[in-house]
C-alpha cells in the first residue's frame, strides 16, 4: 500500500543518514588517530622455504583505538579508502616501516627486508613514486630491501596504467609483489608484462592443503606460471608443518604464516631475529 511505501521510504532515508553520519564520524576518528599517533605496525616474518631463515617482515597496520582497543585493518581500511584518508595513512605506513627497517639494519640485521601493502587509491596516487624515493633516501636504504605489495585485483583494474606505475617503481630499485594472487582475474598477457618480482599465493589456496587435491593443483599451476615468468613465489597463511613441507616440496620460495610467527610489535620481531 501507499502508506507502507512511505514508511519504508522514511525508514530508508533515516538509515541512510545514520550511515552517512557514521562515515563522517569514522573520517573524523581516522584524522584524530593520525594526529594522536594511534596507528602502529606489526611485523610478520617472511621465511626462506628451504633454509628456514627469516628474510624480513611484512608490515601490517593496527589501530590502537582509545575505546575499542586494537582494531584490525579490515575494519577501517575499506572506509579509509573511500574517504581518501588511506593516502595519508599509507604514507605514514611507508615511512614508519622504513624507519623500523633502518633500526634493524643498525642492530646488525643488515640483509633483512620489509614489505608494505599499498591500497588501490595509493597505487593510483601521483605522489607515490616520489614518496618512495624520498623515504629510501631519508633512511639511507638500499631499495632492494623494500617490497611494495599490490593486490592482483588492484594491479589488473587498469592494467596498462598499472604497468606504467610499476615500471616507475621498478626503476627506483625496489621490489614488487603481486598480493592475493589467484583471487583476481589476471590476463596472462598482462601478467607477463607486469614488472613484478614476487607472486603471493592467497591464503585461501593454502588453508586446505595438503589434503585438497584441487588446491594442490592450483598452487602447482601458480608455481609453474610464476617460475616461468622468473618470479619468486610466496605462500601465505602457512599454519601447519604439513603445509610447510608440502609447499616447500612443490617449490615455493618463501613462506609466511602463523607457523613461523604471528604479526607482532617491532621489539618482539627484533627479539625473534636475535638468537639468544
Ligand atoms: P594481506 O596483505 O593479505 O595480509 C595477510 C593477512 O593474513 C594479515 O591480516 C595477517 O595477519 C593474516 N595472516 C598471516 N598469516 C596467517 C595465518 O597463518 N593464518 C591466518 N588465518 N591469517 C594469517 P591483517 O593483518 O588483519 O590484514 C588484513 C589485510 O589488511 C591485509 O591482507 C592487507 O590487505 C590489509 N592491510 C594491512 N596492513 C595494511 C596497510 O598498511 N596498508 C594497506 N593498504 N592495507 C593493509
Ligand atoms: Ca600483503
Ligand atoms: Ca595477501
Ligand atoms: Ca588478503
Amino acid at each position: 500500500s501507499k502508506s507502507l511505501g512511505q514508511n519504508t521510504y522514511c525508514f530508508f532515508q533515516a538509515s541512510m543518514s545514520a550511515n552517512a553520519q557514521q562515515q563522517l564520524q569514522l573520517l573524523h576518528d581516522l584524522r584524530m588517530a593520525m594526529e594522536r599517533r594511534e596507528f602502529v605496525l606489526h611485523y610478520q616474518a617472511k621465511v626462506d622455504a628451504h633454509s628456514g631463515i627469516i628474510t624480513g617482515a611484512e608490515a601490517l597496520l593496527r589501530w590502537h583505538h582509545p575505546v575499542r582497543g586494537l582494531v584490525f585493518p579490515d575494519e577501517f581500511i575499506p572506509a579509509a579508502e573511500k574517504n581518501g584518508m588511506i593516502v595519508q595513512i599509507g604514507e605514514w605506513v611507508l615511512g614508519e616501516a622504513c624507519r623500523q627497517l633502518c633500526i634493524w639494519h643498525e642492530k646488525g640485521h643488515r640483509d633483512k627486508s620489509v614489505a608494505v601493502n599499498l591500497s588501490g587509491l595509493q597505487f593510483g596516487h601521483t605522489g607515490l613514486v616520489q614518496a618512495v624515493c624520498d623515504v629510501l633516501q631519508r633512511n639511507n636504504l638500499d631499495p632492494r630491501h623494500l617490497t611494495l605489495e599490490v593486490t592482483e585485483t588492484v594491479a589488473m583494474r587498469d592494467a596498462d596504467a598499472s604497468i606504467l606505475i610499476l615500471q616507475q617503481l621498478n626503476d627506483t630499485g625496489i621490489r614488487i609483489a603481486i598480493d592475493d594472487f589467484g583471487t583476481g582475474y589476471s590476463s596472462l598477457l598482462y601478467l607477463k608484462r607486469l614488472p613484478a618480482h614476487e607472486l603471493k599465493i592467497d591464503r585461501g589456496f593454502v588453508r586446505e592443503l595438503p589434503h585438497s587435491t584441487e588446491d594442490a593443483a592450483i598452487v602447482s599451476a601458480i608455481l609453474a606460471l610464476g617460475h616461468t615468468l622468473n618470479l619468486k613465489v610466496v605462500a601465505e597463511g602457512v599454519e601447519t608443518v604439513a603445509q610447510q613441507q608440502f609447499l616447500t616440496g612443490l617449490g615455493c620460495d618463501s613462506l609466511q604464516g602463523y607457523l613461523f610467527g604471528r604479526p607482532m610489535p617491532p621489539d618482539q620481531f627484533l627479539e625473534m631475529l636475535t638468537p639468544s
